[in-house]
């Protein structure tokens, strides 16, 4: 299940590749047929990220709603400009109010690395791609290859196309995907936590501290609750939960106040560098960004308890455990969170 910076990191793309244009569309799958059709033909004027689920604003308070779930992708192609996305957080006075502030994110052109944008003289257009799902797929070039046609043919179970002047997105298998207005998008975002990227810190952190400190339920489920906080699954909640050196079934409100700040501060700094990489760092490349290098080594040596049951903790050498705490496996080391 992608966690909130994967959210993020698309919703950026949306923002950076069709914000402003008149989007086409349609659903080649066959599911989503009336929901594509009241968006089709409109412009494109917002997208937002608010924990796991992503909304998208249209003309005329058209707005639809996608959570990727376990099996979602989304899959861009066209002139993609390939870049590492600002982590600043989004300012906004409003969760639904429209607004152009959205498609303004902090120095975009400083975070542009080569974009391979160029057209050949025969008009044939050179075509990138890039998918994004639970693991994000490094951005491709297929300039080298033979010069394909756009948009290309939507391949496999396409739900959603957004075909743009030069770029489309197309979704696949999502768990969710709605047609909305903005009364029904205020609906969804009432229920959801805060979000480090999207609201207001100060008042965020407060009201995170209040639920958190009335529940007698385990911090370990209270960190997935998406009413809670919006955006922490199950990769983040395990090292969130190490990095405090809190023991997953402490009830929260058996929590320290001080823990539960330090639990939102270190998730803000975990999500930023999350929507910046595209990659989960919870080790040591958090705070050194010279180490931040493209995760190819083993899962056991990445992460400091997640996946890693009856492994010995990089701290103390003690057994990391896995369990079970709200229907989700939790990895924790007995002897630091005790
Ligand atoms: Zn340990």
């Amino acid at each position: 299940m992608p966690e909130g910076h994967t959210v993020h990191r698309v919703t950026r793309q949306f923002v950076r590749s069709l914000a402003g244009q008149v989007i086409a569309a349609s659903s080649p799958q066959g599911r989503f047929v009336e929901g594509a059709a009241q968006i089709d033909g409109l412009q494109l004027t917002d997208a937002r990220a608010i924990g796991k689920l992503m909304f998208l604003g249209f003309e005329h308070d058209r707005w639809i709603q996608v959570h990727l779930g376990l099996f979602g992708m989304w899959k861009f192609a066209g002139d993609i400009l390939l870049f590492d996305f600002p982590a600043g957080p989004v300012k906004t006075s409003s969760r639904v109010k429209q607004s152009r502030e959205f498609l303004q994110w902090p120095n975009p052109d400083a975070h542009l690395s080569r974009g391979r944008k160029r057209s050949d003289p025969t008009g044939s257009r050179h075509v990138s791609r890039w998918r994004v799902s639970e693991e994000e797929a490094p951005p491709r070039s297929t300039s080298d290859d033979a010069p394909e046609g756009f948009p290309p043919e939507p391949v496999g179970a396409v739900r959603l196309r957004l075909l743009g002047s030069s770029v489309v997105a197309d979704l696949h298998g999502p768990s969710k995907c709605e047609a909305l207005d903005s009364e029904g998008v205020e609906a969804l975002a009432a229920k959801l936590g805060p979000d480090p990227l999207f609201d207001d810190g100060p008042a965020a952190e407060a009201r995170v501290l209040e639920v958190v400190r009335r529940e007698p339920t385990p911090i370990g489920v209270l960190l997935m609750d998406q009413t809670v906080i919006a955006g922490i699954g199950n990769v983040y909640r395990a090292e969130l939960l190490f990095r405090a050196r809190l023991n997953p079934h402490t009830p929260g409100r058996e929590v320290p106040e001080e823990k539960v700040h330090q639990l939102w501060l270190d998730w803000s700094k975990l999500l930023g560098v999350g929507v910046e990489t595209g990659q989960m760092f919870t080790m040591e490349e958090v705070d050194d960004p010279s180490r931040r290098k493209p995760v190819t080594r083993r899962e056991d040596m990445r992460f400091w308890v997640f996946h890693r049951e009856g492994l010995p903790c990089h701290v103390c050498k003690t057994d990391i455990i896995a369990e079970q705490i709200g229907g989700r496996t939790v990895y924790w080391c007995p002897a630091c969170q005790a």
